[in-house]
């Protein structure tokens, strides 16, 4: 069977999210109370995120820039990860909420074949202006700013298999869809708790080993 693996970034890729790291250092108390609306639910993920940059004026954006680069840690094991796909004929997609100018150095310094899926900034008005790299289609009930399940939508049509990983609850719809899940920290809970096929990864090393090993869980599932 055709898999197609659904690979998100902050806190996957990246050992940790960049958004947060961009507010903590630019606007952290005016960012803050933003944050906390999003986490719990009053904010969604699309109007939070629009509303953080929004605090931030355009002429700073060269130094965030500086800063995502300087601070961007790459989960062990990355490159091994992407060869693997590679080998075994599995097709990878990285679906982000984050934005051009962290992801896609990371990426292409692995490989320039890799569909990227992410945001970018407009920096030519006042203040910072999110443009959302796919927004949700029809059938998702929207807010996600970039929109993972249409994403997949996109991606599919059906005849593969989706392997997904992650670890954030933006990951939790992309999960649901996939046939099998490598998760970790709040997602590791979710799949848990929903009971979908999974198995808890620290660095893509244990994510390899499973690939490359034939009595593995995720060979049942691809
Ligand atoms: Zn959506």
């Amino acid at each position: 069977m055709m898999v197609q693996v659904v690979c998100d970034f902050d806190g996957t890729i990246s050992e940790r999210d960049m958004i947060s790291a961009i507010m903590e250092a630019f606007v952290p108390d005016e960012s803050r109370p933003i944050i906390a609306a999003v986490q719990s639910g009053a904010l969604s993920v699309r109007d939070g995120v629009e509303a953080m940059f929004a605090l931030i004026p355009s002429h700073r954006y060269r130094d965030i820039v500086d800063f995502a680069q300087r601070h961007t840690v790459i989960r062990e094991g990355f490159p091994q990860f992407i060869h693997t796909c590679g080998q075994l004929g599995w097709k990878i997609a990285v679906v982000s909420g984050g934005f051009d100018f962290f992801v896609d150095p990371v990426i292409h310094s692995v490989s320039t074949d890799i569909a990227v899926y992410r945001n970018r900034i407009d920096a030519s008005g006042p203040v910072l202006r999110v443009e959302w790299g796919l927004p949700c289609d029809g059938d998702c009930e929207g807010g996600c700013g970039l929109c993972k399940p249409s994403v997949i939508r996109q991606l599919c049509g059906g005849g593969e298999a989706v392997v997904a990983i992650g670890d954030g609850v933006t990951d939790f719809k992309v999960a649901r869809m996939a046939d099998y899940v490598f998760a970790r920290s709040r997602l590791l809970d979710m799949v848990q708790e929903e009971g979908i096929p999974h198995a808890e990864f620290h660095t893509f090393h244990d994510i390899v080993d499973a690939m490359t090993d034939k009595e593995a869980p995720v060979h049942a599932y691809v």
